[in-house]
């Protein structure tokens, strides 16, 4: 105990700065991780860009510093990602660094320890070795993924990427259980530039003094194994962050519908099916439809997070027929957002249909409730096929988004044997994932090590 307090002590007036991406799935995941420095006793300093910043009235105890992106109001709300990320990474480098210049040397702050950057803001590598400040990254997604990604231009050379549609059902050999239809794909205008901002995530985070992963290692092993050979820096896969507090909607750039809660209240255990594609990915009105038929037709509640924009060229709900709900009787609840953390605990929960983004993959697993996958692009096809032929604790949604295969995925899952086997698998993933975050977990001595490791950084 004594001793613990002195360390604490000694952190005092140790300065952590943390960099996010302006994106959802990115925000959620470093202000979890500076609340979970900050109980270590850091103190928190956030660097955000005015695009999507996070609201600094939720975090009392942290310093934010807002720059600007530069970004015009077409490139902020462009749907091209890589373009955005191209962009960001080049209209932040000035910016950034004026802002670091200034906290290093602002006399009246705590001696800052390190950066903590989002892994795909790369161009943080050569701003703090300028600086000669440590950097340490945090990857947002999983770690078998990144794999993935490391090996691109292995996958390149061999002929697997640029992918070409006659190889889809190809095996990927280097890299069981793929198939070339999983590997990461983007639809974007520049292809290239997606290749550029692998290579940049993946040779900058090499560069860093560690990353950190919002992983365990029981779910991840093998890539860890892997990583660990391939990357000569430490690893620290401390997750799942959003189960270190239950503080957990602090950082949504948009309104939580808590009528998910109540409408949730009233329905039967585990019959619920939540569908609900993250903050990125986008429908064409076909497939809403299907989706919206699909759901109608399975015969099980459902909740539907419909987020103005999934539905491109429309603003809201204007493509479903009019009356769609009202002939349900209630069976079905749309909203814009929902608290995705609180959905997923809920005992009327029965089944997540998820875009497999890597916080909604890990969220469902924490919480025991078993994935219809529908990847949209990047990292999510990756993740989802880990969930359905690895840890067995979904059904991917096969031969595209028709209202026949929907139903049908829900009721194998929901009601028929085998759907019994996949809760019973992620029930024990569950029980896992708990016990890594439990003292003497190896999510807990990861974290202790990190702690240690950052205490030891000179700048
Ligand atoms: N989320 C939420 N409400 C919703 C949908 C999503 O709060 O209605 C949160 C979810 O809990 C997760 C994040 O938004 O933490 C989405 O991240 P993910 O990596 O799953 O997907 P992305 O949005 O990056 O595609």
């Amino acid at each position: 105990e004594k001793q613990i307090g002195t360390q604490m002590e000694q952190r005092k007036g140790r300065r952590l700065v943390l960099f996010p991406l302006p994106l959802q799935g990115h925000i959620n995941p470093m202000l979890q991780l500076a609340g979970i420095l900050h109980s270590k006793g850091f103190s928190i300093t956030i660097i955000h860009t005015n695009f999507n910043s996070p609201n600094p009235s939720h975090y009392p105890n942290f310093t934010f510093h807002s720059i600007p992106d530069g970004l015009s109001e077409t490139e902020a709300s462009a749907s091209d990602l890589v373009l955005l990320l191209k962009l960001l990474n080049a209209k932040c480098v000035d910016p950034f660094s004026d802002c670091l210049v200034k906290l290093l040397s602002d006399a009246s702050e705590d001696l800052i320890s390190c950066l903590i950057s989002d892994a795909i803001f790369y161009f943080t590598r050569a701003v703090a070795d300028t600086l000669k400040l440590p950097r340490i990254v945090l990857r947002t997604g999983g770690v078998s993924s990144f794999v993935v990604f490391a090996a691109f231009p292995l996958l390149r050379d061999r002929g697997y990427l640029p992918i070409q549609d006659s190889q889809l059902e190809k095996r990927v050999e280097e890299l069981p259980p793929l198939k070339v239809k999983d590997l990461p794909v983007v639809n974007t205008d520049d292809p290239e530039a997606f290749y550029e901002i692998v290579a940049g995530l993946v040779n900058e985070t090499k560069a860093s003094s560690g990353v950190i992963w919002n992983s365990y290692e029981d779910l991840e092993q093998s890539a860890l194994v892997t990583l660990r050979q391939e990357f000569p820096i430490p690893i620290f896969p401390i997750g799942s962050f959003h189960k270190y507090s239950s503080a957990s909607s602090s950082s949504s750039l948009l309104t939580q519908d808590q009528s998910s809660i109540s409408w949730l209240d009233n329905q039967a255990p585990k019959s619920v099916i939540y569908a609900s594609f993250g903050s990125i990915a986008a429908l064409n009105e076909a497939e809403f439809l299907e989706i919206a038929w699909g759901l109608a037709n399975s015969k099980q509640p459902f909740l539907w997070v419909v987020r103005p924009g999934l539905v491109r060229g429309s603003e809201w709900l204007e493509p479903l027929p009019s009356g769609f709900l009202e002939t349900l009787n209630g069976r079905g609840h749309i909203i814009k957002w929902a608290p995705q953390q609180d959905v997923l605990a809920h005992p009327a929960l029965g089944a997540f249909w998820t875009h497999n983004g890597w916080n909604s993959t890990l969220e469902s697993i924490c919480e025991g409730v078993p994935m219809i996958c529908m990847p949209c692009f990047g990292d999510q096809k990756v993740n989802s096929k880990y969930v359905s032929h690895v840890w067995k604790v979904g059904l991917q949604l096969e031969s595209g988004v028709k209202r026949e295969a929907i139903e049908k995925t829900i009721r194998r899952l929901m009601v028929e044997k085998e759907g019994e086997e996949i809760r019973d698998r992620i029930s024990e993933l569950k029980e896992k994932a708990n016990l890594c975050l439990q003292q003497g977990g190896t999510s807990r001595e990861s974290l202790d090590s990190l702690v240690t490791h950052i205490s030891k950084l000179e700048s």
